[in-house]
């Protein structure tokens, strides 16, 4: 069977379409980055090649030539850069596909980051998708496959990657890492439905302890004004997307213990005794404000413009509105 968390109904579509024999010449895998597409599609390939029982069976010689990236009929097609699929990159694809495959009946294209060919690449694309060649297996990898043509989209079968459940991605963690419970959910928690987010998180040394510095610092701000301007330091130094994630999940975190007091729902739940003290301090009222606050500034801001005033604003915004008082400015 395929080795991957989650994605069971893909993956079962996949799986049925082997034991049939029913593959189909095109495929767009889509869906949020971190869901395993890529990786379904190497396993997927993998199992239509292999010659073993259980495929994939990592035994064969068509297993182990794909595992080993040296099966010469498994073609990743991709940019280094991954802003745009050249027409050059599709127009060689195209050449190559119309060569017979050398030692399988198949033979087979993943097309990473499909969402970034142009019109003209994807045109280049369709005469093989109009009349491919009885061998040819293509998997576009994509984003978003709003952003292919309605041509493109109407010849091939589109699988879409949907988030995993909370608990999968729990699962995951406990199995594949050493961690404390408590930040294990955390985790889990904070990386909505998405395992290589989560890998990704966890394979980051900085992560952890920015988290603990971050939450401790606003925790802060239930006392005076003047805190601002230390947590508006972090955004000087660190990747803003955590700590908007950081700062989102804190708030949302507070205005649930507030509002419910249930602990379980906690995605912080190993600072929740400090989050519980922090509500005493503030309204609710405070936090759902200061909580919208945070998500405006966060679509308004790119980790390219980093405007300290803004995140300076936010947070004095944030202070006024958890303690009630009036538009700083007027103070
Ligand atoms: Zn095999």
């Amino acid at each position: 069977m395929f080795e991957l968390y989650g994605q069971d109904a893909v993956k079962r579509q996949l799986y049925n379409q082997i034991n049939k024999n029913e593959i189909s010449h095109a495929y767009i895998f889509s869906g949020n980055p971190g869901l395993g597409k890529k990786t379904l599609a190497g396993q997927f390939a993998k199992a239509i090649f292999c010659e073993g029982q259980n495929k994939p069976c990592n035994a064969c010689k068509p297993c182990l030539l794909v595992n080993s990236k040296a099966h010469p009929d498994f073609k990743v097609i991709k940019e280094e850069d991954k802003k745009q699929l050249s027409v050059e990159t599709i127009r060689n694809m195209v050449r190559d596909i119309y060569i017979k495959p050398y030692l399988a009946k198949k033979k087979i294209y993943v097309i990473h980051d499909a969402h970034t060919m142009t019109a003209a690449s994807q045109n280049a694309l369709l005469k093989v998708f109009e009349e491919p060649p009885l061998y040819a297996v293509i998997i576009l990898i994509s984003q978003d496959d709003k952003k292919l043509l309605p041509t493109i989209r109407s010849r091939a079968q589109v699988l879409r990657f949907l988030p995993n459940k909370r608990e999968e991605v729990l699962e995951y963690i406990q199995k594949n890492h050493n961690i404390d419970e408590k930040y294990a959910n955390f985790i889990a928690n904070i990386s909505e439905g998405n395992i290589g987010k989560a890998e990704s998180l966890l394979n980051n040394p900085e992560y952890f302890s920015l988290r603990q510095n971050f939450i401790e610092s606003l925790l802060c701000l239930q006392h005076e004004k003047s805190h601002c301007f230390g947590i508006a330091g972090f955004f000087e130094k660190y990747d803003i997307n955590f700590l908007f994630d950081f700062f989102s999940s804190f708030l949302r975190d507070a205005l649930i213990l507030k509002v419910l007091g249930d602990e379980l729902r906690l995605i912080n739940q190993d600072f929740s005794e400090k989050i519980r003290a922090f509500c005493e301090n503030v309204t609710a009222k405070g936090i759902l404000a200061s909580l919208n606050l945070v998500l405006d500034t966060k679509a308004k801001m790119t980790q390219s413009s980093k405007e300290n005033l803004w995140i300076l604003e936010l947070l004095l915004n944030c202070w006024e509105e958890l303690h009630g008082e009036s538009h700083w400015s007027q103070v």
